[in-house]
């Protein structure tokens, strides 16, 4: 991983040039383990990788935390703070004259506002303006484990449909959980999110799993993603318990029609917009349009969410590397929804769809 860090440094520092950034300061998020293995903790001791654009870089970081940084010194030095030092101050010192700064998107308010009274005479900006469009596009490693990490996932979205979790006459939590575990005996470190929303709730896209008792003759929206070798998994599939009613039938046939539409439409050098257009023209033309509620997609690597996002207006152009998710849903408020979600690296052959367990409407036995 060191020379692909080494390499992502090198790119980093030309994007720092070319935007006229003097320093990158990076304490929570992504950006940090990104280039250096090492993820802060959120803790109010404060973490921040100095990276000056003509200087080594230096990751100050709180004492008791440094037998945990897998040190390369190829990538930076390392600076351990004491109880009694002053880290605003040291990182104040590491910047000196430097006035353009980008920092963390998701640095502490506390530390921020602690860093502009120590440099007065600087200009900030956010450190994505910077790492973003680099991040986005996913080098063959990345590629590989984003690959694994959607394969781990298919095969629990595959128990589902198999029917091998039980769902009626279970409570929505009870089902998530399971759906948790599973992730983890498939090989994820983390589960970052198991959407379970049945009946009514599959109408609501972000539903909590709570104490709802699952019911013949509904539909459920199972929802799920981790993280496995420090990317990230995300799929949807929805299964009906018992037969369907004729609406959700055709319903779930215009929504498979529109998520084919939205991958095949992820070719290299079209406006990520055209990916959440060709999604959204299918449901529009159904007469679905008002119910769908959200946007086609969203890009995923280390993080579940991150750049580049399908939705309009978004005229950036997908690049061979790009990787995000192709999720039309549609939701009849106080009835039922239906989402189907897979993963896709943009390539120079086409889309790449990682996730490839069935998408028909899978009706499970009562
Ligand atoms: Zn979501
Ligand atoms: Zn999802
Ligand atoms: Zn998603």
């Amino acid at each position: 991983m060191s020379a692909a860090r080494v390499d992502r440094l090198a790119r980093v520092r030309r994007a720092m040039a070319a935007s006229g950034v003097d320093a990158l300061l990076l304490s929570l998020g992504a950006d940090l383990p990104w280039l250096t293995g090492y993820q802060a903790m959120p803790l109010e001791r404060l973490t921040m990788l100095v990276l000056p654009v003509d200087d080594d870089a230096t990751l100050v970081v709180p004492g008791l935390e440094a037998p945990r940084v897998d040190h390369d010194p190829a990538l930076f030095a390392l600076r351990p703070w004491s109880e009694l030092e002053d880290p605003v101050a040291i990182v104040a010192g590491l910047v000196g004259q430097r006035a353009s700064l980008a920092i963390s998107d998701r640095a502490w308010a506390t530390f921020v506002l602690a860093l502009q009274e120590a440099l007065p005479a600087s200009r900030w900006t956010r450190a994505s303006a910077v790492t973003s469009p680099l991040r986005a596009v996913k080098d063959a490693e990345e590629v590989h484990a984003l690959a694994a990490a959607s394969a781990a996932a298919d095969r629990v979205a595959a128990q589902l449909l198999a029917g091998d979790i039980a769902l009626i006459g279970r409570r929505e939590k009870d089902v998530s959980l399971d759906i948790s575990r599973r992730l983890l005996a498939e090989g994820h470190q983390e589960v970052n999110f198991a959407i379970v929303g049945s009946g009514p709730n599959s109408a609501s896209p972000h539903h909590e799993p709570g104490p709802r008792v699952i019911g013949a003759g509904e539909a459920v929206v199972c929802d799920f993603g981790g993280t496995m070798d420090d990317y990230c998994s995300d799929i949807t599939r929805t299964v009906f318990t018992g037969p369907p009613p004729e609406q959700f039938v055709e319903l779930y046939g215009v929504l498979q029609t529109a998520q084919v539409a939205g991958v095949r439409a992820g070719k290299v050098g079209v406006p990520c917009e055209s990916v959440d257009a060709a999604a959204r023209q299918v449901i529009a033309e159904a007469g679905y349009g008002d119910a769908f509620i959200h946007r086609t997609g969203h890009g995923i690597g280390l993080e579940e969410h991150e750049d580049p996002y399908m939705v309009a207006g978004n005229t950036a152009v997908l690049a061979p590397g790009h990787a995000y998710s192709v999720e039309p849903g549609i939701y009849l408020a106080g009835r039922y929804g239906a989402r189907i979600e897979d993963i896709v690296v943009a390539t120079n052959e086409g889309p790449w769809a990682l996730n490839e367990v069935d998408h028909s409407l899978v009706v499970l036995e009562v």
